[in-house]
């Protein structure tokens, strides 16, 4: 069978992967000269590796990781020291560290251990906890009506935890806060890493995600006879007179004939091309309910290192959320005499909630952050500003808010030769990498056994 796959991201590369290795023949078409889509990385012309956002591979990521290991990438990540890491004023750092115990001991004691949360924080979050560590996915869809806020407080958990605990894992999670995200993603989340001790494991690539994976994605897909082609964005479809597709046509007129089409491009993406007919079925109707989170990834490269901490970090009351030096994350990157770096920290940055930083120019941006930087890392105020890049993503992951978890749609379309992957449609994990990796994973699945019939 041939199948045209449109967008280069984690999902479309998944999809790919899993049709060439059933011996189909695949064409896989993404509008930009990079592929890896939000993950992707490109250098600039000093030769610095500038990523679309950091990206940090859970232990909880088994679809993802098990694609690296097919593609070959299995050693291109490292694990970092098991806890969340919160940066405080004046080079201080508050450790919620996972107790050495199966879960949910490994957390409870871990968290009864933290000094960051009171006592009425602790025995609080013990109680809100429970249900979530005992709800399954029904329960989990139940609770999508309402903010995580919400939940929290109707769970009689604290304020305080609320504020120093997960405002910054909804902020990492979803770019957004507790009190716009759905409680379903978060008490998801929960449940995950209250349950499986290695699921809140974090790695960073080795490199960067576009060398340590979306590179080794690509070489695969490509040796086992599939066709990527760059610059190569879907305009429109042609369709027959039953609804399905004819061709699809590119932004240049060329068009591209197949016996099944996967589109994995962004929701906001996929839209645009949908023809008016097929609005009829509310499938394609419901896809404009979804509304991206806006994002700003912002890299810095400092003379001299401001940090000696090689995982990630999380921050509160700063511009950024997450962040982390991947002069020492990334050990075969952002070295010394590679590019701009000097031997000094590299910071890289996620900026969230980012809807007031999209309208401002870069350097206010690059001064804000740094404002932030000289707070909480007391070294850099020594330190020279050798370069800062920053990436702005208008609609990255689509906003978890409440109610549009229903929305999310099935990777079988009602169009007969059409399939959707792409993080945002129904998988059992977030927006994220691995959901994007399940989704790429269930399209091409669902494609083979419904096209097969
Ligand atoms: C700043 C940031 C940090 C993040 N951090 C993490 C993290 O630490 N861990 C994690 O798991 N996830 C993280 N994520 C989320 C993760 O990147 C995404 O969920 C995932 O990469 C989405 O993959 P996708 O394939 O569904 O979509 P995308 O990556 O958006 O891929 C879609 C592709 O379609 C292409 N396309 C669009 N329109 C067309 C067209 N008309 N024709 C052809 N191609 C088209 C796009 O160019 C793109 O390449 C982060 C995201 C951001 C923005």
């Amino acid at each position: 069978m041939k199948i045209a796959i449109f967008g280069a991201g984690v999902a479309g590369l998944a999809a790919a992967i899993e049709l060439v290795d059933r011996g189909h023949t695949v064409e896989l078409y993404e509008k930009r000269k990079v592929l890896g889509g939000k993950v992707s990385v490109w250098k600039d012309s000093d030769g610095d590796s500038i990523e679309s956002g950091l990206h940090i591979v859970f232990g909880g990521y088994r679809q993802l990781q098990e694609y690296l290991k097919r593609v070959g990438a299995e050693k291109n990540y490292l694990w970092k020291e098991h806890s969340l890491i919160y940066a405080e004023s004046d080079g201080k750092q508050s450790y919620f560290k996972k107790a050495n115990l199966p879960s949910p001991w490994a957390e409870v004691v871990g968290g009864m251990q933290t000094d960051f949360l009171t006592l009425w924080d602790k025995i609080s979050l013990i109680k809100e906890l429970f249900p979530a560590l005992a709800g399954n996915e029904e329960y989990f869809r139940s609770q999508d009506h309402m903010t995580y806020s919400e939940w929290h407080h109707l769970r009689g958990a604290s304020e305080h935890s609320l504020q120093k605990l997960w405002r910054a894992i909804a902020l990492a999670m979803n770019f957004i806060e507790p009190n716009v995200i759905s409680a379903r993603p978060m008490i998801t989340i929960f449940k995950y890493f209250g349950t499986d001790y290695a699921a809140t494991k974090f790695a960073f690539f080795r490199k960067n995600p576009g060398e340590s994976m979306i590179e080794p994605m690509r070489q695969y897909i490509q040796s086992h006879g599939g066709r990527i082609f760059v610059d190569a964005r879907l305009s429109r479809f042609e369709l027959n007179s039953d609804e399905t597709i004819k061709h699809a046509v590119l932004h240049d007129g060329h068009t591209v004939e197949a016996d099944a089409y996967i589109s994995a491009l962004p929701v906001h993406n996929l839209t645009k091309v949908i023809p008016n007919e097929w609005l009829q079925h509310k499938y394609f109707r419901n896809l404009h309910e979804f509304t991206g989170s806006p994002v700003v990834n912002c890299q810095l490269w400092l003379d001299r290192k401001i940090t000696d901490t090689d995982n990630l970090m999380f921050s509160q009351g700063t511009i950024f959320a997450t962040f982390a030096d991947v002069s020492l994350t990334c050990p075969d990157d952002f070295q010394k005499g590679t590019g701009t770096a000097d031997g000094g920290s590299v910071m890289s940055l996620v900026l969230a909630p980012a809807h007031q930083l999209m309208g401002l120019p870069n350097d206010v941006i690059t001064e804000l952050v740094m404002k932030d930087i000289h707070d909480r890392f007391p070294k850099s105020r020594d330190a020279k500003l050798l370069k800062s890049t920053v990436v702005k993503i208008p609609q990255s992951v689509y906003k978890a808010v409440p109610d549009v978890d229903k929305f999310r749609p099935n990777q079988i379309s009602p169009i007969r030769n059409l399939f959707l992957a792409g993080d945002y449609t129904d998988q059992h994990y977030l927006a994220s990498m691995e959901g994007a990796a399940l989704s790429g994973k269930q399209a091409a699945e669902k494609l083979l056994k419904t096209m097969d019939r």
